[in-house]
């Protein structure tokens, strides 16, 4: 018999994925992909690489992943320009972008590297700096609150030489526990922004939703816009993964 169609399906849109996808972000696709399965959701995943139009109805959930300054500067050019409406449209009318370390950096308004300035696609106030300072490395865990009175800790590990800085009136995705943030100093992780709080950045990965699983159901939910919380699924090897995530990070 033929498997019955679904009823919902999450669309995902991952934005130049063959360079920008360092540190498992196809891992992170993967498991958006069977956290759906397993509940009967349809997932559905396209893609849109360098001089490709961005399609701003076609997906849910948009993703850019972590890259080296090298893809970056690919990219940046391309996304602030050939895909810039496109994304601003689709976090205008409430798509979840999700954007990790590489990806992040390009969320704001600039990448500064030396001389050059890379651009951003302008869907957070935020700028990034290259310092000759240490690269931030290491395991980390921030206290996220993503509905007000339940805080949720997202651990994961960061490696990059960029400092992000928020704009003002800008929230973090979350406070640092362990780890170092968006610049090791303001104690501040990631970006919040858009105006339903759907455009989110984070410098976390290492892989970010496998070691997370409750933050993936929250963007399943989120990008498809349920009402209703997603029906609980057997997460003991998941839980076991961000307890050892967290000890990895001492909290
Ligand atoms: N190239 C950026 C940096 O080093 C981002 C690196 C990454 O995505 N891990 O700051």
């Amino acid at each position: 018999m033929p498997e019955a169609e679904p009823e919902r399906t999450l669309r995902v849109c991952a934005l130049y994925p063959d360079l920008m996808n360092i540190y498992a972000d196809r891992g992170n696709l993967l498991l958006l992909e069977q956290r759906c399965r397993w509940r009967g959701l349809g997932f559905a995943v396209s893609s849109a690489g360098l001089d490709e139009p961005l399609d701003g109805d076609g997906a849910d959930l948009y993703y850019i992943g972590g890259g080296q300054d090298r893809d970056q500067r690919l990219c940046a050019q391309d996304l602030a320009s050939v895909k810039r409406d496109a994304l601003h449209a689709a976090a205008a009318r409430g798509a979840v972008v999700l954007a990790v370390c590489g990806g992040y950096q390009l969320l704001g308004h600039s990448y500064q590297l030396g001389d050059e300035t890379l651009p951003g696609v302008g869907l957070a106030e935020l700028e990034t700096v290259r310092a000759d300072g240490p690269r931030l490395i290491g395991n980390v865990a921030i206290e996220v609150e993503l509905e007000p009175g339940r805080p949720h800790v997202l651990a994961g590990f960061e490696n990059h030489g960029g400092r992000t800085v928020l704009g003002d009136g800008m929230a973090p995705l979350g406070r640092v526990l362990r780890g170092h943030g968006n610049n090791g100093r303001d104690g501040q992780e990631g970006v919040r922004a858009g105006s339903a709080g759907n455009v989110i950045g984070t410098y976390l990965h290492g892989p970010l939703l496998p070691k997370n699983a409750w933050f993936a159901d929250w963007l399943i939910a989120t990008a498809l816009g349920l009402e209703e919380p997603l029906a609980p699924l057997d997460d003991t090897l998941e839980d076991a993964a961000h307890a050892s995530a967290r000890q990895a990070a001492g909290i």
